[in-house]
């Protein structure tokens, strides 16, 4: 069925990073094997410093996914029944579950239009006496305004919790994201910028109070092993996926490199077109590293299947607004979110990761100019 030159442009292809680090994976799997190093213990405590090394914080503490690092921050800063967390209106799903497993009730907020990021004007308009925290997503890769969210929130008393899971790296005025809030959560999900073989996440904070709260949390609510002081989890990250992703760190930064070149050639070979290119290149404030390259045309449903009968892998992040969700009806307060409908709406994301190909993105390009052409014919 093949025609030439029919191979496909995919999403995600995780074989081209895996592939040449097979033989340091192997190494690492056995430097957990043998000395058994799987649940806490050298492993993790190694990863834990490295990644709080990197990201800038003095702790970090790793859990089992990016939706319990949310979850667990907020509950380590005392979030619970009675309290309100904000949430954007359009981010994963995970950010407003992990506000309810709190037992707080999700606010659901707009976005700004022009790239889907929590709009500060819109966290103003819902703070209430019972606001506790808000989660501010950088959506994409991108950072979000934290000093406009740190002005209208820090005067009442109101946590910052970031929801880091798409941002890795990600500068905000110079400094990666992950250090602005009370705590911070990070996904090592497979396809994130920094992804585990596996499910993983952590919290990173400079708060040793919440520190503590977390490695209690985390463990069944123990401190002193079979003291469970306070109603615990068990959420650790493996120390199969620390050792992994021990491996995989050093590369990251030029992985995000790799995501800005490729996010530039795009922006590049799309203007002009009626596409609106959510995914700007960074500013010296907001940085961006492409977890997603997103644009948005009311003509989505056309142009997806149009690149998909040319062989290129789109997806769409995300097609439901929170309050949009099933889960969220009754148990979440939100106002009127017209811009996250409209992203949930016409939004679509183009292959992205690093190791894509300069051709592949040409073809992805040169499919979407081949649309409009024979929109005008
Ligand atoms: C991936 C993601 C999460 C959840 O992370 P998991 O590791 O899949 O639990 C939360 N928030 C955002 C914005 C994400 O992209």
């Amino acid at each position: 069925m093949s025609a030439p030159n029919s191979s496909k442009v995919p999403f995600v292809d995780l074989n081209r990073q895996h592939g040449p680090l097979k033989a340091e994976f192997t190494a690492a799997f056995h430097k957990t094997l043998e000395p058994n190093n799987f649940i806490l213990g050298p492993r993790l405590e190694e990863f834990e410093k490295a990644f709080a090394e990197w990201v800038g914080a003095k702790h970090a503490v790793g859990v089992a996914t990016g939706t319990d690092a949310l979850h667990l921050a907020l509950r380590a800063i005392g979030v619970g029944p009675g309290d309100e967390v904000i949430v954007p209106a359009m981010t994963f799903a995970a950010t407003a579950l992990a506000a309810l497993y709190s037992g707080a009730t999700p606010v659901a907020v707009d976005v700004r239009s022009e790239d889907a990021l929590m709009d500060p004007a819109a966290v103003v308009a819902a703070i209430t006496p019972k606001t506790k925290a808000i989660l501010p997503v950088h959506l994409y890769g991108k950072a979000c305004d934290l000093e406009a969210l740190k002005k209208v929130t820090e005067p009442k008393g109101i946590a910052i919790i970031e929801d880091a899971c798409q941002a890795h790296g990600t500068l905000y005025k110079g400094k990666r994201v992950g250090t602005f809030g009370v705590a911070s959560a990070f996904s090592f999900f497979p396809s994130k910028n920094l992804g585990a073989l596996g499910d993983g996440g952590i919290v990173v904070t400079n708060d040793s109070k919440v520190y503590e709260a977390l490695t209690a949390l985390r463990n069944y609510g123990q401190r002193i092993r079979y003291h469970h002081d306070s109603l615990g989890f068990n959420s650790r990250l493996d120390g199969l996926q620390a050792a992994f992703l021990t491996v995989k760190l050093p590369h990251l930064e030029k992985w995000n490199q790799m995501r800005k070149d490729h996010a530039a050639r795009y922006i590049a070979g799309l203007k002009g077109l009626p596409l609106q290119v959510l995914s700007q290149p960074a500013t010296p404030t907001a940085d961006h590293i492409f977890h997603l390259f997103v644009v948005r045309s009311p003509e989505r449903e056309a142009l997806q299947k149009h690149l998909s009968e040319s062989g290129i892998e789109t997806g769409i992040h995300y097609p439901f607004s929170i309050p949009q969700l099933g889960f969220a009806k009754g148990v979440i307060r939100s106002t009127s979110c017209p811009k996250a409908d409209q992203q949930a709406r016409e939004g679509f994301s183009l292959p992205m990761f690093p190791e894509l190909r300069n051709d592949e993105i040409d073809r992805v390009i040169e499919a979407i100019h081949q649309f409009y052409k024979g929109k005008t014919k």
